[in-house]
């Protein structure tokens, strides 16, 4: 496969990433037939929003998503599919923009936000955010009006085989203003250039990482990352979701520990399960259920439910603050 068959610009450095990106974007809505088709069909998803103790929650029923949340991530399904996200499996129509030398960046032809992106490295190798973390800085700060986000081999990536990243736009998870409305209140640590909030009330816990210095901000994430991977020392990558943004002036980043990947409902037969598989997105505030008898049926009870089984402890959250205190 040639890669420049598969692009749709290649960007020098002089070129704003953002705006190729928007091109990008009208070419492949507007001529990929299975796309056009996906994002119409977005504007017409259903969606119910609960609030539970003034934490908004957003339900969309998106049956498109089944692929993704009902995915066989074990190590043999993995082994015996095709790689959806290698190019040269990627359908002909489908087309992207190099980035950073070895990224690419493509439409989500199955989205959950108006305008859904997926960055994938261009080699085959494991999803992993140890050595990618700057990648997804960078990610933020060139795509300005979108909110990067990273899901972890067990936590809800669906290609836990091939790098990735995705992105959605800005305003759509309610965790981006109400992390604002709520960050005065919150437990905080300054280290450098650092600030380090901590969320232990927000029915999913959550540490966030705000800064305009770009190694101050990795130097922590690897001191947090190190932390949390060492509770978890049987992973090889500790359960985690993240999602970060920029805007001019500083990087804005959520990390949500997680303690499990799937939950008891996911596995329940009839009445009693739950297709829910969550990631990123979910931990953001926005419950995607790809059948429409969960989406009718998932209560508030279940979203609290749910989220005490995937997420830390209040006690390994705990141990995870302290610990970073401690080092910083
Ligand atoms: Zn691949």
């Amino acid at each position: 496969m040639n890669l420049d068959e598969k692009c749709f610009y290649i960007p020098d450095t002089t070129d704003n990433i953002a705006y190729i990106t928007e091109q990008l974007f009208n070419q492949q809505t507007q001529s990929w037939q299975l796309a056009a088709a996906n994002y119409a069909g977005l504007k017409k998803a259903l969606t119910r929003e609960f609030e539970i103790d003034g934490i908004r929650f957003i339900i969309q029923f998106n049956p498109e998503r089944i692929s993704s949340s009902s995915a066989k991530t074990d190590a043999k399904s993995i082994s015996e599919r095709k790689c959806f996200l290698c190019i040269e499996n990627i359908p002909n129509e489908q087309q992207g923009i190099p980035v950073f030398n070895d990224f690419f960046i493509l439409v989500n032809p199955f989205p959950i936000f108006d305008k859904h992106l997926t960055i994938t490295k261009l080699q085959h190798i494991n999803q992993s955010i140890a050595d990618n973390a700057e990648t997804m800085l960078n990610l933020a700060a060139a795509l300005t009006d979108y909110v990067i986000f990273y899901n972890g081999p067990k936590c809800g990536a669906s290609a836990p085989d091939h790098l990735h990243f995705q992105a959605g736009n800005k305003g759509f998870l309610p965790v981006e203003n109400e992390f604002a409305e709520m960050k005065n209140r919150l437990q905080t640590y300054k280290y450098k250039s650092v600030e380090i909030s901590f969320a232990s009330d927000y029915l999913r816990r959550m540490i966030t990482l705000q800064s305009n210095n770009k190694n101050d901000l990795l130097e922590i994430f690897r001191k947090t990352y190190g932390i949390f991977a060492e509770l978890q020392p049987h992973e090889t990558e500790p359960m985690l979701n993240i999602i970060c943004c920029a805007d001019k002036d500083e990087w804005t980043v959520h990390i949500f520990p997680r303690a499990k990947h799937r939950p008891s409902q996911f596995f329940a037969e009839g009445d009693a399960q739950l297709l829910i598989s969550p990631a990123s997105v979910d931990l953001g505030g926005v419950f995607i259920t790809p059948r429409y008898c969960d989406f009718e049926k998932i209560t508030k009870h279940d979203i609290i439910d749910i989220f005490n089984q995937v997420t830390i402890g209040k006690n390994e959250f705990d141990k995870i603050i302290c610990e970073i205190g401690s080092q910083i």
